[in-house]
């Protein structure tokens, strides 16, 4: 249990900063995505969203996909996903080497078609696509635009809900609804999840400031797995004013206060996200890595 009765005792936080952070931002060299990485892994980040197998073309931040997952020291216990948008990118991280296989679909028609040039019908066939090459190896469905769209605006829960059925049916391990645009709240997500249940991870991004609320009420509700990103970077390129990855150390620092197990140091994430301010050269969204996080102070008696 935790220090809050209703609440989770563990929870576990997948960083999603190396692929989702820097996925927006001009290339970073290998070398320095694998020092990212590594240092998560040293904060205690056991689970992380690593690279993307894309084209390098369309996407030239994500180039260098194997080269990152063949540097990288990977400890036991660590998880390294890589994102997939079809079966030849599933293909490339399969032979790469790489544990979970993250692909993405989306609840809203519009921005599904905008990000990938599908419909969800056909973007479901993929995802069934890649869960048969996986064998073994888990797949996380990722759905988009969960708790609203930029183009449709509200998405009937039950239309989120028949999606993830259908999703886990092709084969997917696992469900993680992404909250793309910012537009959930604490309403919406007790909507969504009393359809889906809480066998699901969160996504959360910040762009209304209701990330860690949100968080929060999914918790409540049972969920134990979330999606962030070292120094709240990341967004999306099709969805304007959509930044904001909740920051794993915004995050961490409130679970820690809760006594809530992560088995993360916040303060090595707050490391990690000076690394990642100074790989984009910016400083960094999250404001625990600029504040510090409480625990830091609250250390000596009055
Ligand atoms: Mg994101």
């Amino acid at each position: 249990m935790s220090a809050v009765g209703s609440l989770p005792s563990s929870v576990v936080v997948r960083d999603v900063g190396p692929r989702d952070g820097l996925q927006p931002e001009a290339p970073v060299a290998v070398e320095d995505r694998v020092r990212l990485i590594e240092a998560l892994v040293v904060a205690g980040v056991t689970h992380i969203e690593a690279v993307a197998f894309v084209s390098p073309k369309a996407v030239p931040a994500m180039a260098g996909a194997a080269e990152v997952l063949a540097a990288v020291g990977r400890p036991p216990g660590v998880t390294l996903a890589a994102l997939v948008p079809n079966v030849k990118g599933a293909e490339l991280a399969l032979s790469a080497g790489v544990d979970e296989l993250t692909a993405i679909a989306s609840a809203s028609e519009t921005y599904n078609q905008r990000n990938v040039k599908m419909s969800i019908a056909e973007t479901e066939q993929v995802i069934a696509s890649i869960c048969a090459v996986a064998g073994t190896v888990p797949v996380d469905a990722v759905i988009s635009c969960s708790f609203g769209s930029p183009y449709e605006g509200e998405i009937a829960p039950a239309e989120v809900g028949a999606l993830v059925d259908r999703l886990r049916s092709a084969g997917c391990a696992a469900i993680t609804l992404a909250d793309t645009t910012g537009m959930a709240t604490p309403r919406r997500i007790d909507d969504v999840l009393s359809v889906t249940g809480s066998n699901v991870g969160l996504h959360l991004h910040d762009t209304r400031g209701t990330a860690l609320v949100n968080a929060y009420a999914a918790m409540e509700r049972g969920v134990t797995r979330f999606d962030t990103s070292v120094g709240g970077l990341g967004g999306s390129p099709f969805a304007h004013g959509a930044t904001g990855n909740l920051a794993t150390e915004e995050l961490v620092a409130v679970l820690d206060d809760l006594g809530i197990e992560t088995g993360i140091d916040v303060e090595g994430l707050v490391a990690a996200a000076r690394l990642v301010s100074e790989l984009v050269g910016r400083p960094v969204p999250s404001r625990v890595a600029v504040a510090g996080p409480r625990s830091r102070l609250a250390v000596a008696d009055h």
